[in-house]
């Protein structure tokens, strides 16, 4: 707006009509006078994301398929309240949203990695994900004053913290007053391990949560299934998470897929509460939604529980959850893998 000699005010207006009305284009922004309205037209996108699918109901976990500009294709999925999860209260919405199209890190039984990493989400494409549902929202619920989203987990496809710069630039958009209000407290970022980021993490002045992928309590199990083990073995990524713990008190989630055979042996239960302990952190078990195309399998529920029960005795606070999106492929990545493989087929 300085550049084209308007008031700040302009400024303000089109942050209002994008962050708070949740305008769907320029023509939403009458405030604005009909020449400058063009003029941005031109020289600004009002949106890049266009929705290519999704799945499930308004009122339960519902996954959303975007296509960006270069046509690729990226998922984002909104899991109605679950008060027990990241400290959302009850009428809360959180949305997952991705950071990269693929996965570098190659964890052996996730679907986002399945077709390598292909680039980084620019912080327009992280924030796009946001608005995109708070219009689809509106356009749902035209009477509608409130924001829907207010947690946001940053566990879609990718592995947030190697693409650390575009991920922040995003975040604080996402967490300004003149943006999407949404506090730090109620933003997790999930990660692999990636040590050094974590630190960069700590030091950075936000309260964010982190979730660290944890899978496995021994290095022989963990380095079985995530090759990142190998680069950041278990004690550093702890000693790395102990860091985290001592600048921003009692926010770190330990995530742990229970998959059969592989990490749901009792033998994982002492060092995994060990790891829990050190870092004040509540662990969240999740039965392994299984993968097209992949052979692991998520355990009897009795073994879920009995794995459960053994964490709760060594008194960690443990929460077994039954996974949300089993039945719309909620786990990150297996929609777009899916897509793709429709479209490679209608086209061949
Ligand atoms: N790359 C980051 C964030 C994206 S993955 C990370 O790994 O933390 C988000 C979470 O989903 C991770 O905990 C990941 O291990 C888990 N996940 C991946 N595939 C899964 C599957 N098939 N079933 C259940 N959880 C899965
Ligand atoms: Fe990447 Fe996370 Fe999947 Fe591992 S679990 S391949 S880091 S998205």
């Amino acid at each position: 707006m300085a550049a084209q000699n308007q008031p700040a005010f302009r400024a303000d207006q089109v942050l209002a009509g994008l962050h708070t009305r949740h305008e769907a284009g320029w023509e939403g922004l009458r405030e604005l006078p009909a020449v400058l309205r063009d003029l941005m037209r031109q020289h600004f996108a009002f949106s890049t994301l266009s929705l290519a699918r999704q799945q499930g109901s308004q009122d339960s976990t519902r996954k959303f398929l975007w296509r960006m500009a270069d046509g690729a294709l990226i998922e984002s999925v909104l899991i109605p309240a679950s008060p027990a999860l990241y400290g959302e209260g009850s009428d809360r919405h959180t949305l997952c949203v991705s950071t990269q199209v693929g996965c570098a890190y190659g964890c052996r039984f996730c679907a986002s990695g399945l077709e390598g990493w292909k680039r980084h989400l620019e912080p327009s494409e992280i924030v796009e994900q946001v608005l995109a549902v708070e219009r689809l929202h509106r356009s749902e619920h035209p009477r509608s004053e409130r924001r829907l989203i207010n947690n946001l987990v940053i566990m879609g496809m990718g592995e947030p913290l190697a693409n650390y710069v575009n991920l922040m630039a995003a975040l604080e958009v996402l967490n300004a007053a003149w943006g999407g209000n949404i506090g730090a407290r109620k933003i997790t970022i999930s990660t692999s391990g990636l040590v050094p980021q974590i630190r960069m993490l700590a030091d950075q002045p936000w309260q964010f949560r982190l979730a660290l992928s944890l899978h496995g309590a021994t290095d022989v199990v963990r380095s079985r299934i995530m090759p990142i083990n190998r680069k950041y073995p278990l004690a550093e990524l702890v000693e790395a998470a102990a860091y985290y713990q001592t600048r921003k008190k009692g926010m770190i989630t330990l995530e742990y897929i229970l998959m059969a055979g592989v990490n749901d042996m009792p033998d994982q239960v002492a060092p995994l509460a060990r790891i829990a302990q050190r870092l004040r952190a509540k662990v969240n078990l999740i039965p392994y939604n299984t993968v097209e195309g992949l052979t692991w399998q998520r355990p009897a529920p009795d073994i879920s529980r009995r794995f459960h029960q053994l964490l709760l005795k060594e008194g960690v606070a443990a929460t077994l959850r039954h996974e949300k999106g089993h039945d719309i492929d909620a786990a990150c990545g297996q929609l777009r893998l899916r897509a793709e493989k429709e479209i490679a087929a209608a086209l061949s």
